[in-house]
């Protein structure tokens, strides 16, 4: 029996999670699979019972899961908290944990929603990129940080972006192994012409790719240029391999290729578990609406289902209701366009639950 930590987190965190597990139960009935479900606090709520994003009971029950299945955390009633204890750091620390360091981010534009994206159709439709985001290191981990007061009365804020060759070897090593399942073609985002960090980058991935993916065609490209080309031609991206922060920035570009936050999984794998997580945030300003999209999320499912459990099928049925009922021109409010018919996230997710039925 599948064991499955399922942390649904804040804000609509809740609301979708709860229309995955209404598509896992279902698809889950059908192939004769039960799943384990345990739910527990994390992040805002987290914090508001226990005092910290995650517990420690939790990061252990995370560790001997076969999979977690995320939500979202994070809200205002939390913004002003200190770093060290708001609803992000448990994100980092459930990551840093299961030594997740390799965070997966398809951005994948359907047919149905070619217009929902604020580019032309042309130029979007049969976008299909895979984003692999280095997780676990770079800025957001890298010391000495802090602000501190300095004499003149000034204050000084400090980060550090580091790398060590290793760290960047088996991030590339993922990248080019899921490359050579796709289209063969990976491209490495950096900022070697001024950071030294990204020169050692892009000289580790030449060398991975050349010693043991020869078949992987490679290129390497600025963050800057990257961020225009992304825009101007999406379609000839087939796997996008960046750090820590470059591929946070990137891959939420890459969403609003698909037209909404609200379409768009992730996977987060590393060697002590694997993360499942929509792109999106708890996205307070909708919270409690029932109009946030469950799709995301339901498309998260999947990837749980695929890389975690094997259940391929079960995956590609959840898939296969999810374009379905886009096709039928079923639209939550953010993916919303005249003449198709908007639903809550409630009823998106009964939508989606009636497909995988019948598939
Ligand atoms: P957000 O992703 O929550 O929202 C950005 C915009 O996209 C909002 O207008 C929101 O309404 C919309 N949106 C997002 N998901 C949607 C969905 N499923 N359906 C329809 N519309 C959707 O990002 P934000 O507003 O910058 O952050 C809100 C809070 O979430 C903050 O506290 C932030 O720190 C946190 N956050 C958490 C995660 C995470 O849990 N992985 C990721 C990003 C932000």
């Amino acid at each position: 029996m599948p064991k499955i930590l399922v942390l649904p987190g804040d804000g609509i965190g809740v609301e979708v999670t709860n229309v995955s597990l209404d598509v896992l139960k279902t698809v889950g009935e059908k192939h004769k699979i039960q799943f384990d479900f345990e739910t527990a606090l994390f992040g805002g709520c987290s914090i508001d019972a226990y005092g910290v994003p995650i517990t420690d009971e939790v990061l252990k029950k995370a560790k001997s899961s076969d999979a977690v299945l995320l939500g979202a955390v994070g809200g205002p009633k939390w913004d002003n908290l200190k770093y060290g204890i708001r609803p992000e750091r448990g994100l980092l620390a459930i990551r840093k944990e299961l030594d997740a360091f390799a965070n997966l981010r398809p951005a994948i534009v359907y047919s149905a929603l070619g217009d929902a994206s604020s580019l032309k159709r042309e130029i979007v439709e049969g976008v299909d990129i895979m984003v692999v985001r280095e997780l676990t290191g770079g800025i957001y981990f890298g010391t000495p940080r802090g602000i501190e007061h300095l004499s003149n009365g000034e204050e000084k804020g400090v980060n550090t972006l580091v790398y060590t060759t290793s760290e960047i070897e088996r991030i590339a090593r993922m990248a080019f192994g899921i490359a050579r399942k796709r289209r063969k073609r990976l491209t490495s985002i950096d900022k070697a012409n001024i950071l030294e960090v990204m020169e050692l980058w892009r000289r580790t991935v030449t060398r991975i790719g050349k010693e043991e993916f020869p078949d992987v065609e490679l290129d390497h490209l600025y963050v800057d240029n990257a961020a225009m080309q992304l825009i101007r031609r999406p379609k000839s991206f087939d796997v996008i391999l960046a750090d820590n922060m470059f591929g946070d920035i990137l891959s939420d570009e890459a969403a609003q290729l698909t037209g909404s936050l609200g379409m768009l999984p992730s996977a987060s794998i590393g060697h002590g578990g694997a993360i499942y997580e929509p792109v999106h945030g708890s996205a307070p300003d909708i919270a409690g609406k029932d109009i946030a999209n469950p799709i995301a999320s339901v498309l998260t499912s999947a990837m749980m289902l695929k890389y975690s459990l094997n259940l391929d099928q079960a995956a590609e049925e959840v898939e296969n209701a999810v374009k379905t009922v886009l096709e039928k021109g079923y639209r939550t409010a953010d993916i919303h366009q005249e003449g198709m018919k908007r639903v809550g996230c409630r009823e998106m997710g009964r939508l989606i639950v009636e497909e995988v039925k019948k598939l």
